[in-house]
């Protein structure tokens, strides 16, 4: 899928030079020393301005039980005769509490990772650590990747996002979940680290592997190209470990080279909740290559044109 054509650095508001136009930074990595909100950074931490978590606000908006039921209702509606009305868990909610940065990975105007060099691919993903680190009291931290429009980025200039969550989301409930009764079951081996000595001996799904991870397109993967960086020693947090920075950048190269270009895509890091032990840290990435229709939103089944095996093919021959 194409991307719609870049707009230049005219008016970016994560260049340098333009740091007045962010909120003020939180975190940012200047080697030579420099001021706070100017120039001479290499990559730069500001709040969200439109944050999907904040502080906690001072009054908590409910809803208002007093609603009428609705005026259309008749005689004999069930839905004035319900004795069931005022259930509180039919509407249950509470604040979005929490951090949401902007990680800027680079002061030059580049739209996507692919095009970072080593060093600065290095420190973007440095800094993906040390802010996750920072917030290390969260239930859960999410950090993401959107590249392209058609992929949610509403800047093009390469960033990520980080947030902080103050509860744990159902799918990595779900990861952690699997995660420990699989161990209870074989003695305490990793799920993810099995799986990936199973990959690596078959090769089929295999696309890379150094000293430190593997890049591999997942068994069963949800749509085409669909890669996953699994470092080779399994460690439950992202934010803890060292490795698997390079292996994330010969992902967003190889699938730019596969396309002519960076396709739009998804970048998601999955790290252990909070007190969870039993997990195996990894980073997906999806490209946006396929639309969920109807099918997939009615069933949560995903139907994937390009399998797993044959996107892994086409990627080794692109290293
Ligand atoms: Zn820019």
């Amino acid at each position: 899928m194409g991307r719609a054509a870049a707009k230049g650095a005219a008016g970016c508001p994560f260049c340098a030079g333009h740091e007045a136009e962010t909120p003020p930074e939180v975190w940012a990595l200047r080697p030579d020393g420099s001021a706070p909100d100017t120039p001479g950074w290499r990559t730069r931490v500001v709040p969200n301005l439109y944050p999907a978590l904040g502080a906690p606000a001072a009054t908590a908006a409910g809803g208002s039980p007093g609603a009428e039921a609705g005026s259309f209702a008749s005689s004999g509606d069930p839905l004035l005769t319900s004795r069931r009305a005022g259930e509180p868990d039919l509407f249950s909610a509470r604040p979005a509490t929490g951090a949401h940065e902007v990680l800027i990975s680079s002061p030059r105007h580049v739209t996507a990772m692919a095009e970072l060099d080593d060093a600065e691919f290095a420190d973007a993903v440095a800094t993906w650590r040390e802010r996750m680190r920072a917030h290390a009291d969260a239930s859960c931290l999410q950090l993401i990747v959107n590249e392209g429009g058609g992929a949610g980025a509403s800047l093009e200039h390469t960033h990520a996002q980080l947030y902080a969550l103050p509860f744990v989301p159902a799918a990595v409930a779900r990861q952690r979940e699997r995660a420990g009764s699989y161990a209870e079951r074989t003695a305490g081996a990793g799920l993810l680290a099995d799986v990936l000595v199973e990959e690596v001996r078959r090769k089929e799904r295999l696309v890379a592997i150094d000293d430190e991870a593997a890049l591999v397109c997942p068994w069963a993967s949800r749509s085409p190209f669909e890669l996953r960086v699994i470092p080779r020693r399994e460690a439950p947090r992202f934010e803890a470990d060292a490795v698997g920075g390079a292996m994330i950048a010969t992902a967003m190269r190889v699938l730019a080279a596969r396309f002519g270009a960076p396709p739009e895509l998804n970048l998601w890091v999955r790290t252990a909740p909070r007190g969870a032990e039993q997990f195996h840290w990894h980073v997906d990435i999806a490209p946006r290559l396929t639309i969920k229709a109807g099918f997939e939103l009615g069933t949560g089944v995903d139907i994937n044109v390009y399998p797993p095996e044959r996107a892994a093919a086409d990627l080794r021959d692109c290293l």
